[in-house]
């Protein structure tokens, strides 16, 4: 087994990040780059993209402590455990989530993987400091496909906030248009051919419970109002 694989197979990435800190030039062999070691695995959980704390006080450090290191988590723990001998072996977790849908003998390994993509997604539809107006191309975007943001807004707002059950709010980008969605469980857009999610809001209550207990419709406004990254949005334009 080479270095390389040995640390690959040994550290996750924040462990190797911190030994790579203090043992710079131990690790300096020639072929041992983060890039080698790490790339191999897509299935790795990308960091928050922000502290846990950052999106207070609209949604809690304890909210995403559970929400990120715990929902997120264990989806994320149980794709890496069904993936093996399922022939998706090193495809991205999009390519998975594609490569399963609608496939009921499939069903657990979507879920997860869906899931995971989901979330991933979710966290970067947010900032500290975010919400209000989109400007730009989005904004243009949305007044010709709505005639005016306050109408996009209620649109995506009570599209949310009226999923039964669990599920997701999604703003998507279809044949030059963009539309209001909503979807259950774990299912995502992404498995619709020339359908681009843009923008994603958590409905399940894990995502609110613990700061807004059942006032689903007061997390989607101030998620609205106050943590929506429009220049994420904006960027996954088509
Ligand atoms: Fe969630």
């Amino acid at each position: 087994m080479s270095a390389a694989e040995e640390t690959k197979g040994g550290l996750n990435r924040r462990e190797f990040m911190a030994l790579a800190g203090v043992a710079g030039a131990a690790l300096a062999a020639p072929g041992l780059f983060v890039t080698d070691a790490f790339a191999a695995d897509p299935l790795e959980m990308a960091p928050l993209p922000y502290a846990m704390n950052a999106l207070e006080p609209v949604i809690s450090a304890k909210t995403l402590e559970f929400h990120y290191g715990k929902h997120h988590a264990t989806y994320a723990a149980n794709v890496k455990k069904m993936v093996p001998g399922t022939g998706l072996e090193g495809k991205s977790m999009d390519d998975i989530v594609r490569a399963t849908a609608g496939q009921a003998d499939k069903a657990g390994l979507f879920n997860n993987a869906a899931q995971c993509s989901n979330h991933a997604f979710y966290w970067k539809c947010m900032k500290p400091g975010g919400g209000g107006m989109p400007s730009g191309k989005l904004m243009a975007a949305i007044m010709s496909s709505f005639g005016g943001y306050d109408a996009f807004r209620k649109a995506f707002v009570d599209g949310s906030v009226g999923r039964f059950g669990s599920g997701w709010g999604w703003l998507v980008q279809e044949g030059g248009k963009l539309k209001v969605v909503s979807t259950s469980n774990a299912e995502t857009p992404l498995t619709q051919a020339g359908v681009t999610p843009l923008l994603v809001v958590d409905v399940w209550e894990h995502a609110y419970y613990l700061d807004y207990q059942n006032r689903r419709a007061d997390y989607v406004n101030a998620f609205m109002d106050k943590l929506v990254n429009w220049d994420f949005v904006a960027a996954n334009m088509k």
